[in-house]
């Protein structure tokens, strides 16, 4: 890819510019030196052409059997997988993570936009008794109109997919809005769905800062339902400007998740476990393990474990095929992260593992942070309330499961939580009465199927789950039909 390469929009068909020939950069955080590629800072002129196309689209769209719009999305699922390679690396070139990392994360964006393929074949009512003779009733799940989805950086394909399989298989025209750091993997999947078929406007992509363009992204009369992915501050502000108003709101938002290590659990496959569920994406996913609550007995034994898994991991550039961590998403991310770890300390934290920045001067110009481990954390202190999504394991001492539980649950998120254990009885006490959507015996808090409901309690989220069919469900209205 040349310095300046320039991509475009898909805005009703066609890949256009901003009217205002504004460009946004990408930069790429291995080496913020190169410029990966530039997008249009679109205008809020812009961005009315795109709802202004998806309400016209969406009068059509649902119109067109659900079998049609399923094989649209099976073959953009095909496309995905055919370009593989080359969204994988664009992947890693924007948003820093491992080629291993983004080679999965494309996998799994088909997966996903096969898996609602398919349902074009599933039921979309049922039929009801009417109690009046001769006369029948039944429910029809309708299409919402047009979906704003708005997407973090952390998973810029794969977030995107989550959102767009099951809104146009259910008939919505969508509005999609990628992070400003990673918008080029949403322009492939939006040109994946183009080339698959997808008819003009039912698709429509908005780049450039959500910042500069305020309420001409997220107030548009034209929208009916927001999915939106991302931090607790700007989820909250939106319920807070769509209260009491007819748009409906899904947010996905922060997580703290935490993994209980029982006496009697396989050290080493927790050890193992936990470090890839804490570090893996340099520790930028919702459902990271953040958090680990481990028996006395074996904190010892854990700590050492944990801290060679941490020590093993090569940071590099994530192109490089040595590489195991990549660098954090940006410089601001990479400040977040250091005042995190420095305030942990000052406030009597042990520092076990990492706790820096690489003082390898190849990766001088990078965003990257040390995978770190702290001990000896107090459970009132930031480093254990906070979400800081970055590389860093926080690590407390208990004395039971009682008291592992209480510890899991005066988390205010409630995304995620694994427990390591070989007591039958244990495993599921902790499932039972962890306060939280997602539960993990003996396996990572991350990682849910595109099948399985996935969706957080509590401040991770506004309570409705995406993927899975409770996730399509909520891109659709439900009509009662009766007839005589
Ligand atoms: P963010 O700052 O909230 O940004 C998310 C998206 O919202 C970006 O596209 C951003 O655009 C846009 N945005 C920013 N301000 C907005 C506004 N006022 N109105 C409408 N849209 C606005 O979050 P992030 O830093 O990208 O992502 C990290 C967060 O996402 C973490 O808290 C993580 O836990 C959460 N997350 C949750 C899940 C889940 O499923 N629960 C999954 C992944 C990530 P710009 O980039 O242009 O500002």
């Amino acid at each position: 890819m040349s310095a300046a390469e320039q991509r475009l929009n898909l805005v009703d068909g066609d890949w256009r510019a901003s009217v205002s020939d504004e460009w946004a950069e990408v930069r790429n955080p291995a080496d913020l030196r190169e410029l990966v590629a530039e997008v249009p800072a679109m205008s809020a002129q812009d961005v009315a052409e795109v709802y202004a196309a998806a309400r016209r689209a969406a009068g059509h769209w649902r119109r067109v059997s659900p079998v049609t719009r399923g094989r649209i999305l099976l073959q953009a699922g095909r496309l995905l997988r055919e370009r593989r390679a080359e969204i994988a690396s664009l992947l890693t070139s924007e948003m820093g993570k491992t080629l291993a990392e983004s080679l999965g994360e494309v996998d799994k964006s088909a997966d996903f936009l096969e898996y609602c393929g398919g349902l074009g074949r599933a039921p979309t009512g049922e039929l009801l008794a009417d109690e009046r003779p001769g006369a029948r009733a039944w429910t029809v799940r309708e299409p919402l109109g047009v979906v704003l989805a708005i997407c973090p950086w952390n998973d810029p394909l794969l977030t995107p997919a989550r959102k767009l399989g099951p809104a146009l298989i259910a008939g919505n025209a969508v509005v999609l809005k990628p992070a400003s750091h990673t918008p080029l993997v949403s322009l492939e999947l939006a040109r994946a769905l183009a080339d698959a078929g997808l008819p003009a406007g039912v698709l429509g992509t908005i780049t450039g800062s959500a910042g500069r363009l305020g309420s001409a992204l997220s107030a548009n009369p034209e929208i009916d339902a927001i999915s939106f992915t991302g931090s607790n501050e700007v989820g909250n502000q939106l319920h807070d400007e769509l209260a009491g108003g007819p748009v409906k709101l899904q947010a996905e938002l922060g997580g703290k998740n935490a993994t209980v290590v029982l006496a009697d659990a396989d050290l080493d496959r927790a050890a193992a476990t936990i470090a890839a569920a804490g570090f893996a994406q340099a520790g930028q996913r919702c459902t990271a393990t953040s958090r680990v609550i481990c028996a006395s007995a074996v904190a010892n034994g854990l700590l050492e474990r944990l801290a060679q898994r941490a020590e093993e991991l090569v940071l590099g550039p994530g192109a490089e095929r040595t590489t195991t961590m990549g660098p954090l998403v940006s410089l601001d991310q990479q400040e977040s992260v250091a005042g995190f770890v420095e305030r942990a300390i000052a406030s009597g934290a042990a520092l076990v593992s990492g706790g820096a920045r690489p003082s390898d001067g190849a990766l001088e110009h990078g965003c990257f942070y040390r995978p770190t481990l702290l001990s000896g954390v107090s459970r009132s202190s930031e480093i254990w309330t906070d979400e800081v999504f970055g590389p860093v394991i926080a690590v407390v001492e208990v004395s039971d499961l009682d008291e592992a539980l209480e510890s899991v649950n005066e988390s205010t998120f409630g995304l995620a939580a694994a427990v390591f254990t070989r007591d039958l009885a244990a495993a599921m006490e902790f499932a039972e009465r962890a306060e939280v959507g997602q539960v993990a015996i003996n396996l990572p808090t991350s990682g849910w199927d595109v099948h399985m409901p996935f969706g957080g309690f509590k401040s991770s989220g506004s309570g409705s789950k995406e993927q899975g069919l409770e996730g399509m469900a909520w891109y659709t209205r439900t009509k009662v039909v009766a007839l005589a």
